[in-house]
């Protein structure tokens, strides 16, 4: 039995009749961690020992009140924090660092009885879209191991892809839970800005990063978004009003589905984008209507999230000094120096990169020309889906512009790399929620994600939609071939 493939709700009923106990589901994580983990390197640590201990434990306070995720496997991001465990970004800067508490969202899940199995495998502080920014190594794709899984959170899409875990969380800038979903053929899910705590999340650009799950069937992301939704007031941009999933009141058939024209153009694979259309004229047949709209500044979005999310990112990061977390240089001669040598050899190439881009951006005499613009630029881009809204329900794109690429391809080229996300960005720029489904396979055999995007708050619209294109394609029937 392939457990990831069953949503959490059946595999809630296999634990409660007793017809699966909760360390037989911890041995067929660990069984494939064992199998695959030295080809696909989605973790950067695992918590065996004490995974087994909280099995049997949860076991004993079994009884049929506890929540879905009770029992259940899952692998954490690692720019989450957890109490007492090493947390360290994928970077060597935080090699070592031991965080004093515990991120919000992993918090909820330990409650409820998850058993945290590990952390996952990242680009360094959720920099780049295919996981080989990571001090760690890069982390391989299940579907094919020359290949990357996307990114930045690679490692979290490859573990339940495998069956290494049954869910995951990532966090989600500019892409990195949608663009990993539809690279490995799994369901990914970027909640609204401000819907899921960021506290205890180490901050890459803060107000677009996201926490959202990964797992192969749609009811669980929803299942695990009403686990860890809801406000934290250890959180100052956590909503407090709650937009509860109310789920049943929405019917297909009362549904306006709009088709940006800009998302399918020049730089989308033909291959990607035939798939999306295909699942699009399934849905028309279901669905009121189908229609084009447009998003007019949608050329201007990379380059207003390479400005926000840069300058947010270099003053985020300039924490990172040798005095507080993790590494500090060996010889150095005072205190500027030991700054200087801890930074230049702690940080990877890419981050470098982010830092310097985002301190020019912010530096005065600059700071109208690019930041104050970026930030005018963002508005247009809210504007925009402010205003198809008004005509249509939701949104469908293609997730990525091309199917999972080799390792090493786009490694020494930033903007082609840059480019992957292309179709993600716009949505956290506006704080959108989205999601992404597998909707097919290439004729290389890879997995290509459709992706759907609904207004603020409404997660709701993303589940109906994103179930039927899931019963549609029944793609979490298809598995990677592992060895
Ligand atoms: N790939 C994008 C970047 O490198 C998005 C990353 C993310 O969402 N964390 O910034």
């Amino acid at each position: 039995m392939r457990y990831e493939t069953l949503t959490l709700a059946q595999l809630h009923n296999l634990i409660i009749d007793k017809k699966l106990s909760i360390r037989e589901l911890l041995d067929y994580s660990f069984s494939n961690i064992e199998k695959y983990e030295e080809n696909i390197n989605a973790f950067i640590s695992l918590y065996k020992e004490e995974s087994y201990k909280k099995a049997d434990e949860l076991q004993k306070g079994l009884d049929d009140s506890k929540s879905l995720v009770y029992g259940i496997p899952v692998a954490i991001k690692d720019n989450m924090v957890i109490d007492g465990k090493e947390t360290t970004c994928a970077s060597k800067i935080l090699k070592g660092f031991i965080p004093p508490y515990t991120a919000t969202s992993v918090k909820r899940l330990q409650d409820a009885g998850a058993i945290i199995i590990g952390k996952a495998n990242m680009d360094e502080f959720a920099m780049g879209s295919s996981t080989e920014n990571s001090a760690f190594g890069p982390t391989k794709n299940p579907w094919d191991l020359e290949r990357v899984p996307g990114g930045s959170s690679g490692g979290s899409a490859a573990s339940v892809a495998s069956g290494e875990a049954i869910f995951s969380l990532g966090s989600d800038t500019g892409g990195s839970i949608r663009q990993p979903a539809s690279l490995t053929g799994t369901v990914g899910l970027k909640p609204t800005y401000g819907r899921v705590s960021r506290y205890g999340l180490i901050a890459f650009a803060s107000s677009l990063d996201q926490i959202g799950p990964f797992a192969r069937r749609v009811d669980t992301v929803f299942d695990v978004l009403s686990v860890i939704d809801g406000y934290d007031a250890m959180d100052s941009t956590s909503i407090k009003d709650s937009y509860p999933l109310d789920i049943e009141r929405i019917e297909l058939k009362n549904l306006k589905i709009g088709i940006p024209k800009e998302y399918f153009g020049e730089g989308i694979d033909l291959e990607v984008a035939d798939i999306v259309k295909e699942n699009i004229k399934v849905l028309s047949g279901v669905v009121r209507d189908v229609v084009e709209v447009s998003l007019p500044h949608t050329e201007y979005a990379l380059p207003t999230y390479y400005l926000i999310a840069t300058a947010e990112a270099s003053s985020n990061l300039a924490r990172y000094d040798g005095v507080q977390y993790g590494y500090r240089a060996k010889d150095y001669e005072d205190l500027i120096d030991m700054y200087k040598k801890t930074r230049s050899q702690g940080f990877g190439e890419e981050v470098k990169r982010r830092i310097m881009l985002g301190t020019y951006a912010l530096s005065s005499g600059y700071y109208d020309a690019y930041y104050l613009k970026a930030q005018k630029v963002r508005t247009l881009i809210i504007e925009d889906f402010k205003k198809v809204f008004e005509d249509v329900d939701v949104i469908i794109t293609p997730a990525s512009p091309t199917t999972a690429f080799k390792l090493g391809e786009k490694a020494k080229d930033p903007l082609s790399m840059y480019l992957s996300d292309i179709l993600t960005i716009p949505v956290n720029l506006a704080g959108l929620p989205a999601l992404t489904v597998p909707g097919g396979r290439d004729s290389k055999g890879l997995p290509v994600g459709v992706q759907i995007i609904a207004p603020h708050f409404r997660e709701d619209l993303l589940y109906k939609v994103g179930k039927f294109i899931e019963e549609e394609n029944k793609f979490y029937e298809e598995l990677p071939k592992l060895s």
